[in-house]
């Protein structure tokens, strides 16, 4: 499958309940969404509105009680789940409102680890964590660790993560929540760049202004999108 042919990430009328009965929830409710290499679609709405669960189920880590998803073209239903972990390690970078990097690991360390899980060798992992940071502007923090680094770096050490090696989807949720205005807008802009080199990225975010800066926005409300699916392509 050539992955430029399909769109990176496809959501076709999911839905996904949680409990049955009188506690039953539906977090999504029939949602569509379309992702090509080069978008950044932020995703926003209030509390409990499903934005979560959009993102667990586009990184595969849950599977929707209805619909399909499919990643560069394949149903992610048809895959075992190996398959799946693999999946999420080769194309799949997750960036959290926490960073989630290791604090006994350098900022090059973290980014070459989940290259090195993939079986890469050590040396080539870590001369393309090199790369990935330096894309981040932080070619001079690659061996400091986590506590070294302000929030901001962190953060951009955690995308760097994101779109290491041939990873080409990238999931944040509210990945500018910890930030100042300054370096939440500079974070953006770093994934908004990492798009631009070809990943396709749903973001997260509560700011209007930090939504701006993705090609689309779509709004959850009860795990309905509101807006209709590229009403407002760029
Ligand atoms: P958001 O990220 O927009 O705050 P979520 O996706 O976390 O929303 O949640 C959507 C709805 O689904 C909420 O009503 C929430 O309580 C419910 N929900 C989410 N995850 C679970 C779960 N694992 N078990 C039960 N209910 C859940």
């Amino acid at each position: 499958m050539n992955p430029a042919a399909a769109p990176t990430l496809e959501l076709v009328r999911v839905s996904r309940h949680y409990g049955e009965g009188a506690l039953r929830v539906l977090a999504l409710d029939d949602v569509s969404l379309s992702v090509s290499r080069g978008e950044m679609v932020a995703v926003m709405g209030p509390s409990g509105s499903g934005k979560s669960t959009l993102l667990t189920i586009a990184g595969s880590l849950e599977r929707p009680s209805a619909g399909e998803v499919r990643i560069d073209g394949v149903a992610l239903a048809d895959r075992s789940r190996a398959e799946l972990a693999r999946l999420r390690r080769s194309t799949i970078g997750f960036v959290f409102q926490d960073f989630n990097l290791l604090p006994g690991l350098s900022a090059a360390e973290n980014v070459s680890l989940p290259l090195e899980l993939d079986g890469l060798a050590a040396r080539r992992a870590r001369a393309e964590a090199r790369e990935a940071l330096a894309t981040m502007g932080l070619e001079t923090k690659a061996d400091r660790f986590p506590d070294e680094l302000s929030g901001g770096e962190r953060q951009r050490v955690a995308i760097a993560r994101a779109v290491v090696g041939e990873r080409h989807l990238v999931l944040a949720d509210e990945p500018s929540g910890a930030l100042d205005s300054h370096n939440a807008e500079a974070v953006m802009s770093q994934i908004r760049a990492a798009c631009h080199r070809g990943v396709a990225a749903v973001v997260v975010t509560h700011d209007e202004h930090l939504a701006l800066l993705a090609d689309r926005v779509v709004r959850l409300r009860d795990g309905r999108l509101d807006a209709p699916e590229r009403a407002e392509a760029r």
